[in-house]
């Protein structure tokens, strides 16, 4: 750990004054949600800043540690001055990577957004490529992996599964392939930041207020280092929140489930009756008793398990929780000479 220290010196350099006293509007917010990335956040902060110092414009990074156990608290308040500035929102606890998008969403302020993961998994290198296309009037910029490197052949193709079965049951077109890395004009922030769902699958909430969309492609690097923090419990429930949020459908599958096989009981009955009539009935039919029996049940757990999926979610939205609670905020102002910008300030509130 002692490498991460080099950099206080920098520290020496600021002063102090509220967040709020700062007037000047950055042209693009990064927002970087990170969960115990204490060993890839100098490498990602010194290639998005290489990115960054070389555009014109005034840009911001907002940190939102996500409640992480290592030391990448510490890591970004030690990050060195840079062109932009530099803001870390810590949360009380690990909410999940929807909810710490949502509070970096909350926090951002420039023109255009784009949100970025930590582990060097989407390259800060297409950010000059991606505000060339907001600046021809694009609202939503999705960057779509056309290759995915370091993930398994199984992740490729459950993912691939998952998207065709998406866009099959939602009403809205989630693109495929296509993550949270992306731009958001600011207008498209302010209607996702007014959503009021706890529930939030990021990937379909990005695309739903809709307005001008073009899609880049890239090629997705492998992590930079670590571990990815999804394993495939944790996808099947994001896939449930996914496939909950932008769809009844599966609730209209459960009521055609129910109507078909009650329709083919009926049938059977009816055949059963002329049967025993015809051909008279011995004591038999247990096999098929117990086929009819275990069929139905499993029909209907299946569907009383649906609708539990749906009732939870509502369970949720109603007790009106907040999505994330903040713990500290910090800001480091950027070097006053680059830009143009006044000098100010670091802050921790
Ligand atoms: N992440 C987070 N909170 C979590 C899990 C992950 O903020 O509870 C961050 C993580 O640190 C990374 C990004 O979300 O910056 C993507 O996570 P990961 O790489 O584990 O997901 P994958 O790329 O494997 O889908
Ligand atoms: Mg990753």
């Amino acid at each position: 750990m002692s490498s991460l220290f080099n950099t206080a010196k920098h520290s020496t350099e600021r002063r102090l004054i509220p967040i709020k006293a700062r007037t000047v509007q950055p042209v693009l917010s990064v927002v970087v949600p990170f969960f115990n990335e204490q060993a890839v956040l100098p490498e990602f902060h010194r290639r998005l800043t290489r990115v960054l110092d070389a555009l014109p414009d005034l840009c911001e990074i907002i940190y939102v540690d996500d409640g992480s156990s290592d030391q990448g608290l510490l890591v970004v308040q030690h990050f060195p001055t840079s062109s932009s500035y530099v803001r870390c929102v810590a949360l009380s606890r690990n909410f999940g990577k929807e909810a710490a998008m949502s509070a970096g969403l909350e926090q951002a302020r420039g023109e255009a957004v784009i949100l970025i993961d930590a582990d060097l998994q989407d390259p800060p290198e297409c950010i000059p490529q991606m505000l060339e296309v907001w600046r021809s009037g694009v609202d939503v910029v999705n960057m779509k992996r056309s290759k995915r490197h370091g993930e398994s052949w199984f992740k490729r193709q459950s993912a691939a599964l998952f998207y065709k079965l998406l866009n099959r049951l939602a009403a809205q077109n989630i693109p495929e392939n296509v993550g949270d890395f992306r731009l958001l004009s600011a207008r498209v922030v302010q209607h996702i930041n007014a959503l009021p769902e706890r529930n939030r699958y990021m990937k379909g909430l990005l695309g739903w207020p809709g307005f001008t969309q073009q899609t880049l492609l890239f090629e997705r690097d492998a992590r930079f280092c670590g571990e990815s923090k999804w394993n495939y419990l944790k996808l099947l429930g994001l896939a449930m929140d996914g496939f909950t949020s932008f769809s009844i459908r599966p609730l209209r599958l459960a009521t055609l489930a129910g109507a078909l096989t009650g329709a083919l009981a009926l049938l059977f009955g009816a055949f059963i009756v002329v049967k025993t009539l015809v051909l008279g009935e011995p004591v038999s039919g247990y096999p098929t008793m117990m086929v009819a029996m275990l069929g139905l049940a499993g029909v209907q757990l299946l569907a009383i398990g649906l609708l539990g999926e749906y009732i939870g979610r509502i369970f949720v939205e109603v007790k009106g929780r907040p999505l994330y609670l903040v713990r500290s905020q910090i800001e480091i102002a950027p070097a006053s000479s680059v830009k143009n910008q006044p000098a100010s300030l670091e802050v921790v509130s």
